[in-house]
């Protein structure tokens, strides 16, 4: 068997990042960025008041209360027209440019309402207070989000504060299908003798949109040597990476591995893992190919562990693995001491805030109840047979964004 972690080296080295593409900020979430962002301007624009109040000369209100005539007012979006001049002040509101003149801004709480046309400061502030000087958030020249960054909703406002368009990597469109003769779609409200509805399409839908990477969906294929063929040649015209679920264990019928196989570079693996030990890597016309094995849970791990991290690659993310943190098993475990087993756990805090693991349900590569249960998976790694309650665990966070690399 392969060992995990050499696999997923492989499936990673098998795949090539994609070019580069400039996008709206509409469009760039959860893309890579290629190139940094580099603010051409500064940040904020202009010195402006960080509240609703006063501007003024620090000087002219040493000594508290004293009452000043203002000048005009300055609304955020609009312009002083005149500069603040001794012994005067101006109303301004949050965001406003600070007029010329003024070094500080009296709260409007730090002052009682006189007229319209002046106001009585009733405590003094020091020259620079509640300002926001330009450049203050972002200089000129200035990287605002580094290149290979993984943009999140909080990336998109610092592009858009600067107005750049970033330059990211491209998505790899990814060409999806079932396979097997017993596989008939979700939607087949009688099962006839023998039928199952496909789940695994379901599941690689939600995970690709988790992703936002496009798909084409091209459905179930039977276990016909011609069609399949058909099938996978059709998928390397339209993907840049082809998914298919069923044929590469050890079945009679397993025609996929026959047709793959034909096609030169495709490899069939044994993993060290637990669920999701067959799998099928390699290029078909050139495109990567994974084939994951037909149980539906098994393609959900097989998915997370090597097809995930590689579309990432694809997609130029350095980080391609879930974070690992440490909880406590609740219960005893056993497991086959030569796989990395993914125990699928629901998980807790104890008193301590610890995260306490807990079986999801039956541990079976059908079970998808127990996968659809679960929060994370436990993993006992080879050489590790068994765990009991109170032993400490190893979880893999697979709700969490990607946290690893390869060597982490
Ligand atoms: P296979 O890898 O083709 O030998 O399939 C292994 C098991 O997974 C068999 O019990 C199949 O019926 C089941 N299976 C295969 N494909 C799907 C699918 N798309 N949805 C649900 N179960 C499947
Ligand atoms: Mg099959």
């Amino acid at each position: 068997m392969k060992p995990l972690r050499e696999a997923q080296r492989e499936a990673i080295a098998g795949v090539r990042r994609l070019g580069t593409e400039r996008v709206r900020v509409e469009e760039a979430l959860d893309r890579v960025l290629a190139e940094p962002a580099i603010s051409s301007g500064q940040i904020p624009p202009f010195p402006n008041s960080a509240m609703d109040g006063f501007a003024v000369r620090a000087s002219d209100i040493a000594s508290t209360p004293v009452t000043l005539p203002v000048n005009e007012d300055i609304p955020a979006g609009t312009v002083p027209t005149m500069a603040v001049g001794p012994g005067t002040a101006t109303r301004i509101m949050t965001g406003a440019p600070m007029p010329d003149g003024a070094d500080c801004v009296v709260p409007v709480e730090e002052t009682e309402s006189g007229t319209s046309d002046s106001v009585t400061i009733v405590s003094g502030v020091a020259v620079g207070t509640h300002v926001r000087p330009a450049g203050g958030d972002i200089r000129v020249g200035e990287v605002v989000v580094e290149a290979g960054t993984r943009l999140s909703a909080r990336h998109l406002g610092s592009l858009a504060s600067i107005g750049v368009a970033p330059v990211v990597f491209r998505q790899p469109v990814v060409a999806l299908m079932s396979t097997g003769d017993e596989v008939v779609e979700y939607t087949t409200e009688i099962l006839g003798p023998g039928k199952i509805r496909d789940t695994n399409r379901a599941v690689l839908r939600g995970v690709l949109d988790e992703l936002r990477l496009p798909y084409v969906d091209l459905g179930i294929i039977g276990d016909d040597v011609e069609g399949l063929r058909e099938a996978y040649l059709h998928a390397a015209d339209v993907g840049d990476a082809i998914i298919s679920t069923g044929g590469v264990s050890m079945g009679d019928f397993d025609f996929v591995k026959q047709i793959l196989r034909e096609s030169g570079s495709v490899d069939f693996w044994k993993v060290a893992m637990q669920p999701g030990k067959p799998f099928a890597f390699g290029q078909v016309s050139g495109v990567p190919l994974f084939g994951l094995p037909g149980n539906p849970v098994s393609t959900f791990v097989s998915f997370e562990q090597f097809v995930r991290p590689a579309l990432l690659a694809m997609m130029g993310a350095t980080k391609l693995f879930r974070p690992w943190v440490q909880g406590v098993m609740g219960e005893n475990v056993t497991t086959n001491d030569e796989k990395d087993v993914f125990v699928r756990v629901m998980l807790a805090p104890d008193a301590d805030g610890s995260f306490v693991a807990i079986k999801a349900g039956g541990q079976g590569s059908n079970i998808l109840s127990a996968l659809a249960n679960s929060d994370a998976f436990a993993v006992v790694p080879v050489g590790v047979g068994s765990l009991s309650a109170g032993d400490p665990v190893k979880l893999e966070m697979f709700t969490w964004d990607e946290n690893r690399g390869l060597d982490d």
